[in-house]
């Protein structure tokens, strides 16, 4: 079974990586929606937070606090959005558990 983001993850596949630690990295994606787009992604794969349980719930608190960490970095912590999305109804292509944080609207353009 092949996963892209567990082989960006993983470094085997490149991607503009911006912060990583053992439980997670964060990348710029690859097509932004928003001057400020970056994907927040476990390295342990799961398919979609509908797998994750009380066990493994620190996985989520530590997105959500990285998410934070990384708006403060970026500049935008003033106004961010974060999204999820679970299952394919819901726009979920990439079935590896990761967090968008979206930001930056109100940067003059070029500077990114
Ligand atoms: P989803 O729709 O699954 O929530 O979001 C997947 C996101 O991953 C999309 O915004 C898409 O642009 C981004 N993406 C897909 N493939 C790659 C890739 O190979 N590298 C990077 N950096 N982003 C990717
Ligand atoms: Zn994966």
């Amino acid at each position: 079974m092949t996963c892209i983001f567990c082989q960006i993850v993983a470094h085997e596949l490149p991607a503009d990586i911006v912060y990583e630690d053992k439980e997670l990295a964060v990348f710029k994606d690859i097509n932004p929606d928003a001057p400020v787009h970056l994907l927040i992604v476990p390295k342990r794969h799961f398919d979609s937070l509908n797998s994750l349980d009380e066990e493994t719930a620190n996985i989520a608190a530590k997105m959500f606090i990285t998410a934070k960490r990384m708006a403060e970095a970026q500049g935008i912590q003033s106004g961010y959005r974060i999204m999820i999305n679970t299952g394919r109804e819901a726009g979920q292509v990439i079935r590896h558990l990761h967090m968008h944080l979206m930001g930056g609207w109100g940067r003059k353009p070029g500077r990114r």
